[in-house]
């Protein structure tokens, strides 16, 4: 049978950016189809006010880069268009601590610390990884806490995917020997996670899309996949939906092999429903053992009105505040104060009515210092957002409800939470530092649903169907030429922001796929002795 494509690849974030690389270099016709839209560095909003640039909600016809998903037990964020989550994420690469290749589902199936080391060595590569090179106040007043807790020496500037040339200068492609786009120096402005308007955000775009391209791979944006049906001679046929036009028109394609990267809230979401249907031999496992980094997200705004906490990298700077635990300083840039709106005084107590009169009292009971930080000195000016992550594990379920919406349940594990006791006390202990008050996300304060910016997860690596949805390659139990290559496939908590271990595992998982021309001469081979 002739294949429109030998693989359509669903989502162009981590996993299916790599995919489409490396696929094309292999021979491969190879198709990504994005449901975002496509972006120039001109069409970033300058400030997270323009909510219909920042968000992707299509139902108010907003087709932004950051969507926003609340379910039961925590609140998701998470990116879209061209280049997936690294549109919209803080660039930080780190690699994950050693409780990651030896816990979860996964655990036994490789040495995978071992397995994976050149791997991140190659992502580190590809992403344009280097060491933030300054520090600003946010970041310096981290540095003076870690002196304070005697752990100067697990103070890191970290491993971020920016170019940092000459600020402001255009320099013809450092990294890719000349084939890669031009990149232009950083100029710390702090606006990473509203996208960069300057080009020197490594974005996947501009690194494994863009040479993907230039070997044949296409690329269909502000399209979403809404089905994948096995053909009777092989292969799949997808059917493809305009996600932003308002007569939403459908088209079918097919393929040989189709590859799952749509970020966990896509990828998770297409699989629950083909479960149903067209894919019913689909793991029983597919939406459990969905982790987060154990995150918590807590704002800390600063009554010093000669700090700018927005100056900088979106996380310049970072402390390994015990073996399992660390903390990030995030930022937003100038102007950039939309999230004030959502954030209430950070509130202690176990239930919604313990959290409720907390947050009311410290309201009334320093109304005027709650006014200047709300109002006054620019939310983003004078707030640092400090990012908890833990290695401890903790898991629930995404499953799909009767009007075919996603919805969160419990797993064997315990449910993850924003009640940490050593996230309050760091941020105390922050707050004192630049002498600031601390807000979180209302959800947080009121309801201590946690937030997060790492769902990973759904469709875990196991030994067989019972244990996992894919294999240690990557291959979906079930069925051929079938495969996750996303932030679902994580099948452990790797304690810290997960890109990197994404990029790392989809380069692995792409060295067992073999050239075309060597399965075509397989292929040939059979079919002559066949004949013979
Ligand atoms: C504000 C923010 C900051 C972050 N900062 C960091 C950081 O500093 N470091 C870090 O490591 N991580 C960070 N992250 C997390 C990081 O962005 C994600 O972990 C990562 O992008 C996940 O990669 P992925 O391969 O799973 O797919 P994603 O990058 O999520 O991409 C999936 C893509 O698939 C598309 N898609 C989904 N379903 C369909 C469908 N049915 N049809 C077509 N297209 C579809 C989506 O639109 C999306 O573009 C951050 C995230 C956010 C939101
Ligand atoms: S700090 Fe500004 S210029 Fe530098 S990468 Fe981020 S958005 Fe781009």
């Amino acid at each position: 049978m002739k294949y429109d494509y030998d693989y359509i690849i669903i989502g162009s974030g981590f996993g299916g950016s790599v995919s489409a690389l490396r696929l094309s270099e292999k021979g491969y016709k190879v198709l990504v189809v994005e449901k975002g839209k496509w972006f120039k560095a001109e069409d970033f909003p300058k400030t997270n006010w323009n909510l219909k640039k920042w968000l992707w909600m299509p139902t108010l016809r907003f087709f932004g880069i950051m969507k926003l998903s609340i379910f039961r037990h925590v609140a998701v964020i998470s990116g879209t268009g061209v280049g997936g989550g690294s549109l919209v994420y803080a660039n930080t690469l780190p690699v994950p601590k050693k409780a990651f290749y030896t816990s979860g589902s996964w655990a036994k199936l490789e040495n995978w610390e071992e397995e994976l080391r050149p791997f991140y060595v190659k992502a580190l590569k590809m992403l344009g990884a280097a060491p933030n090179p300054q520090l600003f106040d946010a970041d310096k007043a981290l540095k003076k806490m870690a002196r304070e807790m005697g752990r100067e020496a697990h103070f890191e500037h970290p491993h971020v995917a920016i170019y940092f040339g000459k600020e402001g200068e255009t320099v013809k492609d450092p990294y890719f020997k000349g084939e890669g786009p031009e990149r232009i120096g950083c100029n710390f402005c702090g606006g990473c996670m509203t996208g960069c308007r300057y080009n020197s955000k490594n974005t996947l775009d501009k690194n494994y899309l863009w040479l993907a391209q230039k070997r044949g791979a296409e690329i269909l944006a502000e399209n979403e996949v809404l089905d994948v049906k096995p053909l009777p001679s092989g292969g799949y046929e997808l059917k493809l939906k305009s996600s932003t036009s308002l007569f939403r028109k459908t088209r079918k394609l097919n393929s040989k092999g189709v590859i799952f990267s749509g970020g966990v809230l896509g990828t998770v979401k297409l699989l629950l429903k083909l479960k149903q249907k067209s894919l019913p031999k689909l793991s029983d496992k597919v939406g459990d053992e969905i982790r987060t980094n154990n995150e918590t997200l807590i704002s800390v705004s600063t009554a010093n009105k000669d700090s700018d906490l927005s100056k900088g990298i979106a996380i310049g700077s970072l402390l390994h505040t015990d073996d399992d635990s660390h903390l990030e300083v995030v930022r937003y840039s100038r102007g950039s104060d939309f999230w004030k709106l959502l954030h209430l005084p950070m509130a202690i107590g176990k239930t919604p009515l313990h959290r409720f009169l907390n947050v009311f009292g410290q309201l009334i009971s320093s109304p005027v210092s709650w006014f200047k930080t709300y109002f006054i000195n620019g939310w983003s000016r004078s707030t640092a957002v400090l990012l908890f992550m833990q290695s401890v594990d903790s898991t629930i379920r995404l499953n799909r409800n009767l009007f075919g919406w996603l919805s969160t349940g419990l797993s064997s594990g315990t449910k993850p939470t924003s009640d940490i006791p050593a996230s309050k006390d760091l941020t105390a202990k922050y707050s004192k530092v630049i002498n600031g008050k601390a807000t979180s996300f209302v959800l947080e304060s009121l309801a201590g649903i946690p937030t997060t910016a790492h769902i990973l997860g759904g469709a875990v690596m196991g030994k067989n169907i019972s244990e996992g949805v894919i294999n240690s390659r990557n291959e979906v139990f079930g069925y051929q030429n079938m495969f996750v290559i996303d932030g679902s496939m994580i099948s452990a908590n790797p304690g810290v922001n997960p890109s990197l271990s994404i990029t790392a595992i989809a380069e692995r998982a792409m060295t067992f796929i073999p050239e075309k021309a060597e399965v075509s001469k397989k292929v040939f081979l059979k079919h002559s002795s066949k004949n013979v």
